[in-house]
């Protein structure tokens, strides 16, 4: 398969360095070639964005959205063949892969449904014959940079806002996850965009700071780690740059006395584990009441020692690899260092040692009883199969276990006392609460984003997208005399 960038209407291979995507499950394994743009590739696609700006701005809302309904059919009926591409990428099993291109048709579906709704407001004037009207106008130019873990269905929450409300769209995807980034490039292609609208060029870091510092370039809208989310933040700070980040999480899940304990032990599993513990919003600590903290940790270790870890087209695997060799060394080391630190490891922990795991970049999945929270590993986002567990005497010493933390993306409460959900809902510091349920999980049509290190910018998904996609003019619309 060849990765072309789509630049201008027009699919072209880069000029720049070799880009080559492996299978991290078997690393020898090619799944897709091309090259990565060249500078001047960058350059003409915010130029091209730049310059089909004006006519897409014009282009009905209605007629904006049918673009995104027909990309919507279009990956709902490749779901399969480009699921099995996604797997083969990334390294989440089929099942994920596959539901993740589904997921990403139905963002789009939501975004086009957005055509039929209000697009500003009217509000009363004390001048007699005057009505004071907000409306919305896209930004302009967006820049979007995605990360690997899910490479069809945040950058379609990205882009599909952005078309939607009449923005164009200079796309950076993570150079772990080419191919799934050609498919829905192509999709939206193949359904009608207009030659300009939405550009993806293939590159690495310094192909993102150009798209940050390039003056063509309106907004930004980035997801990927604290560290290069920071550092966006504080470019765009100095260009006065409207920028959204979406960082990494260090996510909690709390188990209260009163819980459903195997219900509990399965939703954290599914939380700490799926996707091989590379989400955003992976359960990686885990905080139980004293009275029943070994019960609970003993179900956790059974059903993550029981999970099954392989090649994930395989039928029946629950759990694939990591992305890449970085990543199984980062979490190797982390887990490493946090048994050195008095964390006893009740699951995994141990390296592979059989022939097909050890040479791909597959981890355990880990559950380690950590001795108390001075660890680095109770502040340091993984992103890898490894949760963290300690104990606390009620919900309140439980949450404020969970606020000691830099990030604050997701975290789960496990108890039957809704006077104790609601405790939670002010007191932890959140964007997202789950209540009985995993950590991670996120529907199109409700905002998503974190606070403190894991998000700055308005929210992602839902109606909150329109706030970072368009901007308000407050027309003061008077009579003539
Ligand atoms: P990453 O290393 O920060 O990369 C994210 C994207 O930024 C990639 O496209 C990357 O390009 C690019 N990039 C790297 N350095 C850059 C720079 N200096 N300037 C501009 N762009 C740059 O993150 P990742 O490893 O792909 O993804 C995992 C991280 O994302 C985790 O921390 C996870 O928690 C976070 N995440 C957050 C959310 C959320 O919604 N809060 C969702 C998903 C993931 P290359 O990789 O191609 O070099």
């Amino acid at each position: 398969m060849d990765l072309l960038n789509l630049v201008d209407g027009r699919w072209i291979e880069g000029s720049g360095a070799a880009l080559t995507d492996t299978n991290p499950a078997r690393p020898g394994e090619v799944v897709a070639r091309g090259r990565l743009a060249a500078p001047a590739e960058v350059t003409a696609a915010i130029t091209a964005a730049a310059g089909a700006a004006p006519a897409w701005a014009a282009t009905p809302h209605h007629a904006r959205a049918a673009v995104l309904a027909e990309a919507a059919r279009i990956l709902d009926g490749n779901a399969e063949p480009w699921g099995r591409e996604l797997s083969r990428e990334e390294g989440k099993t089929l099942a994920e892969g596959v539901a993740e291109v589904r997921g990403a048709a139905r963002i789009l579906r939501f975004y086009a449904a957005e055509s039929d709704r209000d697009s500003g407001e009217i509000y009363p004037s004390p001048r007699p014959g005057e009505s004071i009207q907000v409306v919305r106008k896209p930004v302009g130019v967006a820049g979007i940079i995605t990360p690997f873990n899910f490479p069809i269905a945040i950058p379609a929450w990205k882009i599909a806002p952005a078309l939607t409300y009449g923005n164009t769209v200079v796309w950076k995807p993570s150079s772990l996850v080419p191919l799934l980034a050609l498919r829905l490039a192509g999709a939206l292609a193949d359904a009608g965009l207009p030659a300009g609208v939405l550009n993806l060029v293939y590159g690495e870091g310094d192909t993102g700071t150009a798209i940050v510092d390039h003056p063509g370039v309106d907004a930004v809208s980035f997801t990927g780690s604290t560290a290069v989310g920071r550092a966006i933040i504080a470019r765009c700070g100095e260009l006065a740059k409207p920028v959204q980040t979406e960082m990494g999480g260090k996510n909690a899940s709390i188990v209260l006395a009163d819980a459903d304990l195997d219900h509990a032990a399965a939703q954290v599993v599914a939380g700490a584990y799926n996707s091989t513990g590379q989400k955003c919003t992976a359960t990686s600590r885990l905080i139980v009441h004293d009275g029943v903290a070994d019960e609970l940790l003993a179900r956790v270790a059974d059903r993550a020692a029981a999970l099954r870890v392989g090649d994930p087209l395989e039928e029946g695997v629950q759990m694939g690899p990591l992305v890449s060799d970085a990543a199984r060394d980062r979490v190797a080391a982390g887990v490493r260092e946090a048994v050195g630190e008095g964390a006893r490891p009740l699951a995994g922990a141990e390296p592979y040692t059989d022939a097909d795991r050890a040479a791909g970049w597959f981890a355990p999945p880990t559950l380690l009883d950590l001795p108390g929270t001075g660890l680095g590993f109770w502040r340091r986002e993984l992103f890898g199969p490894v949760v963290g567990a300690v104990r606390a005497r009620d919900a309140a010493e439980a949450f404020g276990l969970a606020n000691l933390s830099d990030h604050g993306l997701s975290a789960a409460v496990f108890t039957r006392d809704l006077g104790v959900a609601l405790t939670a809902v002010n007191g932890l510091d959140v964007g997202v609460l789950h209540i009985n349920s995993e950590s991670a999980g996120t529907f199109p049509w409700v905002p998503f984003g974190g606070v403190k290190g894991s998000g700055h910018g308005p929210k992602e998904q839902g109606r909150a997208a329109r706030d970072f996609y368009t901007h308000t003019v407050t027309v003061y619309l008077g009579p003539p005399a």
